[in-house]
């Protein structure tokens, strides 16, 4: 989980004074060094430590005249919006163009998630804006790189514009006239990367923004590069106006270096974050709600805005109506279990609720993927009737399910039972009566 350790250091600076009714200068000292040793191990830049250190003293040594707040509280607020103006403070959203289409111009280093993030993007425009927007294939160079993309779009139902051409401005250009034809209100560049920047690369990319004139130029950025990420943003933004940096790879163990330099040190706004290799991974980046999460206070407005993007409003509407109907069965259950998968990892999506980032107690749960898993596999071994019907399924149709999906009977047992404990509760709640829930376990 990315910032763990930092997060967690800083929490325990932080908790040294939450009990206190008092605050010394000794005291503060002692938590700044902290707080500065677990930045620099986040591999956080130097010069950004420093000063965010130097603000935090002032701030807190300052605020001590006010008696009447809890002073550990008041550092800790003062640490939140610290940390909060070190990432930006204010969210920042795409430029748009007068006239569609607004054009992204996607750069940066191979293998950083640029293709995918291209994907995401306009997954994440066409879900929140309804938008109709056309990637453009312009990295021709990396093998495969035209065919991903193509793929990406095939199942975001997006299309793509690539050609057999060397010439990728000119590739870029015919593809701005294929949507202004099409009337597309975004277009999204790909763009070829290296492993390092080179002249040859910035010539092209500059060439391609001389024909693209695009709105937004972003630096996708894999977090997990630390505050090296700050270099090679540097170094793009030289011969590039670049408007923003996309950070991916946030749902690794990336110390948080990047995320918390990019910013102090380019003066960049990061616009998205990448979570995932999935085509949904993808968050708006938001600075206050960044730095409670590390601070472990928890993300409840990023978890609903999840929650109301990938849940299907329609979907869960006839799901209840199933619920109340009793006719809720194996391959509603199965898209259920789809609709929250989508949602993303199910212990990320538990570390956003407040108080649950560090709580000890879900520190080594390993959950529900697998589990999820089995449970899918023993539906799709089960035949339609089957699951159709769960009252059907006698002990010899049991063992024959728990040989095609290859697990054991009892698991496959238990996985029936508890579907319809489930079933009969939802039942009963769905339909207003609450009586009999006190013989269901757990209830
Ligand atoms: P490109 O060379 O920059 O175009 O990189 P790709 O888009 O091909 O991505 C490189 C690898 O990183 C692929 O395996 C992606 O699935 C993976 N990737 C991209 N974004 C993320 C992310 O946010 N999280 C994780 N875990 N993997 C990612």
């Amino acid at each position: 989980m990315a910032f763990e350790s930092l997060s967690e250091r800083l929490q325990k600076a932080l908790r040294n004074l939450t009990g206190k009714g008092k605050i010394s200068e000794a005291d503060i000292n002692e938590a700044s060094r902290e707080i500065r040793l677990a930045l620099l191990e986040a591999d956080v830049n130097f010069k950004v430590v420093k000063d965010f250190i130097k603000t935090i003293k002032k701030e807190a040594l300052g605020k001590e005249v006010q008696e009447s707040l809890n002073p550990g509280q008041q550092i800790i607020k003062i640490v939140d919006q610290e940390l909060t103006k070190m990432m930006g403070e204010e969210s920042v959203t795409l430029n748009k163009a007068p006239h569609i289409p607004t054009i992204i111009m996607m750069v940066g280093l191979q293998g950083t998630g640029k293709t995918t993030t291209v994907g995401k993007l306009a997954n994440y425009l066409k879900k929140n804006e309804n938008a109709r927007p056309l990637l453009i294939a312009g990295d021709i160079y990396r093998p495969a790189a035209i065919d991903q993309l193509k793929q990406i779009g095939a199942d975001l139902e997006v299309p793509v514009y690539s050609e057999d051409n060397q010439d990728v401005p000119e590739i870029v250009k015919h593809g701005l006239a294929e949507a202004d034809k099409n009337k597309n209100d975004y277009v999204i560049i790909d763009t070829a990367g290296r492993l390092e920047i080179d002249e040859q690369l910035m010539d092209e990319l500059k060439r391609i923004t001389e024909v693209a004139h695009p709105e937004n130029t972003l630096l996708v950025v894999d977090a997990m590069t630390g505050q090296a990420a700050t270099k090679v943003a540097e170094g793009f933004n030289q011969d590039l106006d670049l408007t923003g940096v996309i950070l991916t790879k946030l749902d690794g163990d990336t110390r948080g270096g990047a995320a918390l330099s990019v910013r102090a040190v380019t003066g960049l706004p990061i616009l998205f974050t990448g979570q995932g290799e999935k085509l949904t991974a993808l968050e708006p980046f938001h600075p206050d709600r960044m730095a409670s999460r590390i601070l472990g206070m928890g993300d409840m407005l990023s978890l609903i805005e999840k929650a109301q993007q990938d849940y299907d409003a329609k979907e869960a509407e006839k799901v209840a109506q199933k619920m109340r109907e009793n006719t809720f069965d194996f391959n509603d259950f199965i898209d259920q279990l789809e609709q929250v998968q989508k949602m993303g990892p199910i212990d990320q999506l538990i570390k956003m609720i407040p108080g649950m980032a560090n709580n000890p107690a879900l520190k080594n749960i390993s959950m529900p993927e697998k589990q999820i898993d089995h449970t899918k596999a023993i539906v799709y071994s089960m035949t339609p009737a089957e699951r159709e019907d769960p009252d059907i399924l006698n002990p010899s149709r049991r063992r024959r399910i728990a040989a095609g999906s290859g697990i054991a009977v009892a698991e496959v047992n238990r996985m029936i039972k508890q579907f319809k404990q489930a079933k009969e509760m939802m039942q009963k709640m769905t339909s207003g009566n609450m009586k009999g829930l006190e013989n269901i376990p757990g209830m």
